[in-house]
């Protein structure tokens, strides 16, 4: 396993704008107050999203956009890619995998965050179907075909992206989270976060509250204690 030190480079694959925020952008925010870089590569526009339905799709995808990289700012990320593939029917085929292989070689991140490909029977909301072909794309893309020089040639043939070795995997909204980071510390800048993405959230009353009962069950799940706050993820080694 990868300690804190191993990791200078952050990968995030998501579905749609606002999954980051809603999984990971407390730790996100902690890597990037200790320098570490971090990179989101969103695969569709979420133009599917929303209740603000005097927009069409493009105007939505536009929004969509435009809130995810506000919020990625919020953690202190600038670095957001849109691969552009169409909200609500994303499949793991290979032309996602070569999308995400050529990312992972462009950015040749230590660690890479994901959906979990596995649906969650106990908690069904994170494991969209958009989400499960994300993650299982993203986990091929790191093993084999990111490693593979021979997988997808043209990226070496015609984008001069070399193979590499992605360390390890985090997996968000799975079946069997083992990995908690206690996110207190770092917990205002996630709700700042997820604020930007005000075409889906603005609806929602207390939506702070919501979070707060959300994450604070993961830190008590965690060990963490009263007043804490957690996000959770399955560690999968890759190396
Ligand atoms: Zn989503």
């Amino acid at each position: 396993m990868l300690n804190e030190d191993g990791i200078s480079r952050v990968l995030v694959v998501t579905a749609h704008p606002d999954d980051v925020d809603f999984g990971a952008a407390g730790s996100i925010a902690q890597f990037t107050e200790r320098g570490v870089a971090v990179t989101y590569c969103v695969a569709t526009d979420g133009d599917a999203g929303g209740f603000d339905r005097e927009l069409d799709n493009g105007g939505m995808a536009e929004l969509r956009r435009s809130e995810q990289i506000t919020a990625a700012k919020a953690v202190g990320v600038s670095d957001v890619r849109f691969l552009g593939y169409r909200d609500g029917t994303v499949e793991p085929g290979l032309g996602l995998r070569r999308d995400i292989a050529r990312v992972i070689r462009q950015v040749r991140p230590d660690l890479v965050v994901t959906h979990s490909p596995e649906r969650n029977y106990v908690n069904i909301s994170p494991s969209h179907p958009d989400h499960r072909a994300v993650g299982g794309a993203a986990l091929d893309a790191v093993y084999p075909d990111a490693r593979n020089p021979y997988a997808f040639p043209e990226l070496l043939a015609d984008e001069e992206l070399a193979a590499w070795v992605v360390k390890e995997v985090w997996l968000i909204g799975g079946p069997t989270p083992d990995h908690f980071v206690d996110v207190t510390a770092t917990f205002d800048r996630k709700l700042a976060a997820l604020h930007s993405h005000a075409s889906q959230v603005s609806h929602m009353d207390a939506f702070d509250d919501f979070l707060r009962t959300r994450f604070a069950q993961m830190a008590q799940r965690a060990g963490f204690g009263e007043g804490h706050y957690a996000e959770a993820f399955q560690r999968v080694v890759t190396a």
